[in-house]
């Protein structure tokens, strides 16, 4: 079975980790803000936090953006579970916004449409917009930062899949256009730690926050004391935070594979190049690319004509001739826990329309090109 998406740990990836194994220590060691300033430097941005998911990230920055009960927080409807799980943790509600039918991202105009509406109408703004830069490609980023300054709201980019995409020629991750980005390490994503994320941002409050939140809420900076203790062994809690902490083997193996990472993206969008030239099927749509964008293609999804295929069976074809084919995403809402907060079909008919027709193919940057040509063969194929 060819995957749909695949790590690649290399000997210097091995090396890193087992040296970390042989030092003073395992975790809370020098590897991780090493990893941290490196990730921070790559995007151009101040500051990075490492947490033991993007998950733990993605929740962590919203406490820090001051989500709490009553709070309302809009994401995307097509996105992993945790783009809006987050905002839940915190107890606060959410809310979701149909997709742009070619980007897959969040649709900038269904959102200003929500706003303006809601203006209108008297009904709540956001506090917090999570947009979600699907298989890679940026968000219009510009224009959402212009709403979020209008309509008042903070802005997090789930980059989960994005660390080493551009945007307007600059790293995603830089924030030029948002408060936090977060990015994912799980393996199948674009370079991997086993579990682990990041959150990036521009702002020393934010980060000094993030930090607190990752663990315990305790900290031994005299600037947030209450009691300005001479003992060297002081510290305080001060906010209830987690143990939400990142490793020093995983950093190490982060801090390596961060020396692939622009090989890496080379080799999805190589491969990207030569799906689209040889992806000749009329009754599949293939990724649009914004011209504005470089995408990392942490996913190569396909989007059948379901008036002449059968998304179920072109699906078990696909598998039964070892491609290990995917579905990216199926609306959140339409989960049965959201169904239980009261959520209903019809919500976002665009995301619904998209999750009928799409199927992830097989892309990873250490595919060989015999594998890259049996996708090709086989989705022709199937789909004609
Ligand atoms: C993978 C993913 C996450 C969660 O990442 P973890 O590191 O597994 O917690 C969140 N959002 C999106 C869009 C993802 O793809």
């Amino acid at each position: 079975m060819i995957p749909y998406g695949k790590q690649d740990i290399s000997q210097e990836d091995i090396d890193a980790v087992i040296d970390v194994l042989k030092s003073d220590f395992l975790t809370q060691g020098p590897v991780v803000p090493l990893f941290e300033q490196a990730v921070a430097q790559y995007c151009d941005a101040n500051y990075g936090i490492a947490t033991n998911s993007a998950t733990s990230a993605l929740h962590i920055s919203c406490l820090s953006l001051g989500v709490k009960k009553g709070s309302l927080v809009w994401t995307s409807a097509i996105s992993f579970v945790a783009s809006s799980n987050c905002a839940l943790y915190c107890g606060a509600n959410v809310d979701f916004i149909d997709i742009d039918d070619k980007t897959i991202n969040i649709s900038t105009l269904s959102l200003q449409k929500k706003l303006e509406m809601n203006t209108i109408n008297n009904k709540a703004l956001p506090d917090v917009v999570i947009v979600v830069h699907m298989a890679g490609q940026s968000c219009d980023m510009e224009a959402i930062h212009k709403l979020s300054i209008k309509y008042g709201f903070s802005i997090i980019e789930d980059a989960s899949h994005g660390i080493g995409s551009r945007y307007k020629n600059k790293p995603v991750g830089n924030c030029e256009f948002s408060d936090i980005t977060i990015f994912s390490f799980h393996p199948v994503k674009i370079i991997t730690t086993g579990e682990g994320g990041m959150a990036i941002t521009n702002s020393e409050k934010l980060s000094h926050k993030i930090k607190l939140y990752r663990s315990h809420g305790v900290t031994r900076d005299k600037e947030f004391m209450k009691c300005q203790s001479v003992d060297s062994w002081y510290y305080e809690q001060i906010e209830l935070g987690y143990n939400y902490r990142m490793t020093d083997m995983q950093a190490a193996l982060g801090l390596s594979q961060l020396n692939s990472l622009d090989y890496f993206v080379n080799k999805r969008t190589e491969i990207f190049n030569k799906y689209e030239k040889e992806l000749s099927c009329i009754n599949i749509k293939t990724p649009f690319k914004m011209n504005y964008s470089e995408p990392s293609w942490h996913l190569y999804i396909i989007q059948i004509n379901i008036k002449r295929l059968d998304r179920k069976i072109i699906f078990d074809r696909f598998r039964e001739k070892g491609l290990g084919v995917n579905v990216h995403y199926r609306p959140i809402y339409q989960n049965p826990y959201y169904e239980g907060l009261g959520f209903k079909n019809g919500l976002c008919p665009k995301a619904e329309v998209y999750y009928e027709k799409c199927i992830s193919i097989p892309i990873y940057h250490g595919m060989s090109e015999a594998d890259q040509d049996n996708v090709i063969k086989t989705v022709n194929e199937v789909c004609s």
